[in-house]
């Protein structure tokens, strides 16, 4: 068979499997009484599987359309060929994952009232990250391709290494600036809590969760802004925790209290090391089916990329990425799912658990989250467990 039809078939039967599951979804949030919830979990569904739409027709572009054989014609005999190939092809997607950003806060978020920016400082936010992202999309191309060459057999698990190392310096580098970095563009700047009533409780709070002397940081948000969040980021020394300023109209210090108690315990069960390790074991699996499908270079040819150097194939590897996550996101979203009632199981030994299940409702309100949603395409899709699920494992938890 094609590689061509392959493509094309997995590519249909993944965005049919997509439709499918937000037809369901859709279907789920008919029912809901509440207006705001029903119309913000519509334009949430509409808006996730349009974007899968055109990243998957950009695919398709790139490969059968003879997207990279026309860029491989242009970079093929320039000196660092292979840096300017698999830049331009990701330069190609971050574009359309920019526009897809700010369509996302003009479309999803403005209609919810969660986030409010002008077009000029959407489009200001949401590009900064464009030229990093090239340069290191320019660089890892380069030192790919050179590894795919010098070690032609083992080549994918050095690969990893490096990919393992960029995810860790990608943490450091994001957690390491509050309120910024390169994975946040859209994050407001933020400053230390100084209320004089919640300072000492909360900083005894931590304490008592084994993070003694941890910042505690608020994120200052946009007027009118309604979302809530809090975060633990950073590590050693400058490990912090960042609340919103909405979280604190909103909550109880008790309520306070037990947020910071799940996300303390998400410090405590490791998981910024558990994601980082998970996220490497996919890479490997990623690299180990590229290595692979190199053996056979009739798979490229038939895809409409007639150059087989190594470069070709990283760019055919980056055009068919967002088919490989998608694929990946039911386990992703397991393993995530896992590490939330860790940290709420942490929060409910350690802090009141009650207060948690009261702070966890009010926040789905505020930031009109899907407290409930069909289970097959939660299964699929959400990274957090629902409201219900949540409250049915803490229910079965001793009061501390
Ligand atoms: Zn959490």
């Amino acid at each position: 068979m094609n590689a061509g039809i392959v493509l094309t078939a997995l590519l249909t039967m993944s965005a049919l499997l997509q439709f499918w599951l937000a037809a369901r979804q859709f279907r789920y949030l008919q029912r809901l009484a509440e207006r705001r919830l029903r119309e913000a979990g519509r334009a949430r569904v509409a808006f996730a599987f349009s974007a899968t739409a055109l990243e998957f027709m950009l695919t398709l572009g790139l490969t059968l359309g003879g997207g990279i054989a026309y860029l491989d014609g242009f970079w093929h005999d320039r000196p660092a060929g292979a840096a300017g190939l698999v830049a331009s092809v990701v330069l190609a997607s971050v574009l359309l994952h920019v526009a897809l950003r700010i369509a996302h806060a003009r479309i999803v978020e403005a209609s919810l009232d969660v986030a409010r920016f002008s077009l000029k400082e959407l489009l200001a936010r949401a590009s900064r990250p464009i030229l990093p992202i090239i340069i290191v999309a320019a660089a890892a191309g380069q030192a790919l391709a050179w590894l795919m060459m010098t070690a032609p057999s083992t080549w994918w698990l050095w690969a990893t290494l490096l990919w393992t190392a960029g995810l860790i310096a990608r943490v450091w580098l994001i957690s390491d600036q509050p309120g910024g970095g390169l994975g946040m563009p859209l994050l407001p700047s933020s400053q230390p809590l100084t209320d004089p009533r919640l300072a000492p409780r909360l900083a005894a709070a931590l304490a008592r969760y084994g993070l003694a002397g941890s910042e505690i940081r608020i994120i200052v948000s946009p007027p009118g802004a309604l979302r809530a969040n809090a975060r633990l980021a950073g590590s050693g020394r400058s490990r912090h925790v960042e609340l919103s300023d909405t979280l604190l109209y909103l909550l109880t210090p008790a309520e306070v209290e037990a947020v910071l108690a799940h996300e303390a315990g998400h410090w405590r069960c490791r998981h910024v090391i558990r994601d980082l390790a998970n996220r490497a074991l996919l890479s490997m699996a990623g690299f180990g089916a590229l290595a692979l499908a190199m053996h056979h270079p009739w798979i490229l040819r038939e895809m409409a990329i007639p150059d087989t150097s190594p470069a070709a194939w990283l760019a055919a590897a980056v055009a068919l990425a967002p088919l490989a996550a998608v694929l990946a996101t039911p386990l992703r979203a397991h393993w995530r799912r896992q590490m939330e009632y860790e940290a709420d199981a942490f929060a409910a030994t350690h802090a009141d658990k009650q207060a948690l299940m009261r702070a966890l409702e009010k926040l789905d309100a505020s930031n009109a989250t899907d407290r409930a949603a069909d289970p097959i395409y939660a299964r699929f899709y959400h990274f957090h467990p629902s409201q219900t699920d949540r409250r049915r494992r803490l229910d079965t938890m001793p009061i501390r």
